[in-house]
């Protein structure tokens, strides 16, 4: 089952997690983004897209699991790609992006599943947004 096979993919990765130390991070010199960006010819690892002047330096192995903070472990990324990605398994990774295409796919054909994954993700956005605005306003 999917949603078995998801909680043990959580509970591994969460266990991996805290078994690792973390290594420490250090801002990479010029020089070192260059050679970086130059692994995918100033494209994104992630989705594939070009990523111009503000990109993020992604650890391909998670730095929360232990990933080291050499350059051979760095690919250039979108920061919106990199901050989604998060720290999951490629097999996480994976079944979010198939599951992912399967409910665009039942949004587009209209189908009773999709109308309601478009009703409650547009909602669920919504919730998103209007709490980071109120995060925002209670800052200031
Ligand atoms: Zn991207």
């Amino acid at each position: 089952m999917l949603r078995n096979r998801l909680i043990e993919l959580r509970a591994d990765r969460r266990a991996k997690k805290k078994l690792l130390s973390r290594p420490k991070r250090r801002a990479l010199k010029k020089s070192e983004r260059a050679k970086v960006l130059s692994f995918t010819a100033g494209k994104c690892h992630i989705c594939g897209g070009v990523v111009g002047e503000k990109w993020q330096a992604d650890h391909v192995r998670a730095h929360s699991t232990g990933g080291q903070h050499s350059l051979d472990n760095f690919l250039a990324a979108h920061a919106h790609c990199n901050n989604y990605r998060w720290d999951y398994l490629p097999e996480e990774i994976q079944i979010i992006q198939r599951l992912g295409v399967w409910a665009k796919t039942q949004i587009e054909r209209g189908t009773q599943i999709g109308r309601d994954i478009e009703d409650r993700f547009s909602k669920h956005e919504a919730r998103k947004v209007s709490r980071r605005v109120a995060n925002r306003e209670s800052r200031t």
